[in-house]
């Protein structure tokens, strides 16, 4: 029993970020060791001199990014987005405020500045492969935050969010697909609502996040990208945009994901 939970622990949680875009900025007091390190064209980068060999790489993969994802939301960006990279596990959740938070806890947004891990001591959960690709999801909550403004804390549906920030990360995989199946056939999931009620832990725990990615990959597969940014835009015309209430696209989900004809 013991050795299951530890495996879907594993398996199921290791794209998990938190995102507080509410709050103005990380803790001071633990930003002192970091300085500017580097800056790329769109991003600056704060770092320990221990992790100033990472940081090409992951310039690398921020500016291989911007461009599908700021014009996918058609949104300009002034400045350059602050990109704060912590030496350790201990001293990132220092700076966001969760010095309790489990290990899977390795990235996060706070106003315009990107918050991670490095991808060089990414602790018990994580590994340098997926720490790049948190660097991108987060990115993706900051371009959405830009797209939607305050609308995307207070009318986004959590799953469409986090959906939509491992989606273009590219945190969906075959792995994720299946246990999502297997969960769908084994009980009733949880709804979207419930998906979107529960607090940032208890999403990660219902297996919000590898839910959230495969409704994203159903809802761009069925019906076109370009609605899902108008539903990303515009998340209160769901119906309007998909011409169905909610739970009609909620029942056409289960059935995509348990490769039943939908109807
Ligand atoms: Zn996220």
């Amino acid at each position: 029993m013991k050795m299951n939970v530890r495996r879907i622990v594993l398996t199921l949680l290791p794209m998990v970020t938190f995102l507080f875009l509410t709050l103005p900025t990380s803790a001071g007091q633990n930003s002192d060791s970091l300085s500017l390190a580097k800056e790329s064209q769109h991003f600056a980068f704060y770092a320990t001199k221990g992790d100033l060999g990472v940081l090409d790489s992951i310039a690398i993969i921020l500016e291989n990014n911007y461009d599908r994802i700021t014009n996918r939301l058609g949104i300009q960006i002034e400045n350059r987005i602050k990109v704060k990279v912590y030496p350790d596990v201990k001293s990132f959740h220092a700076a966001i405020h969760h010095p309790d938070a489990p290990d899977w806890v390795v990235g996060s947004c706070m106003g315009e500045e990107l918050l991670m891990v490095s991808p060089l001591n990414p602790g018990s959960v994580h590994n340098y492969k997926s720490l790049m690709q948190v660097v991108v999801h987060e990115f993706v909550h900051i371009a959405v935050y830009y797209a939607c403004g305050d609308k995307a804390v207070t009318v986004l549906p959590k799953w469409l969010n986090e959906g939509y920030a491992q989606y273009e990360a590219g945190q969906v995989n075959e792995h994720i697909r299946k246990t999502v199946e297997a969960s769908l056939r084994d009980k009733e999931p949880p709804s979207w609502k419930q998906l979107n009620d529960a607090s940032a832990m208890e999403f990660g725990h219902m297996n919000g996040y590898g839910l959230s990615v495969t409704i994203v990959e159903f809802l761009v597969d069925t019906y076109g990208m370009d609605k899902l940014v108008s539903l990303i835009k515009e998340p209160e015309h769901i119906e309007a945009i998909y011409g169905m209430p909610e739970n009609a696209l909620e029942k056409h989900w289960a059935q995509y994901i348990k490769h039943e004809k939908i109807e």
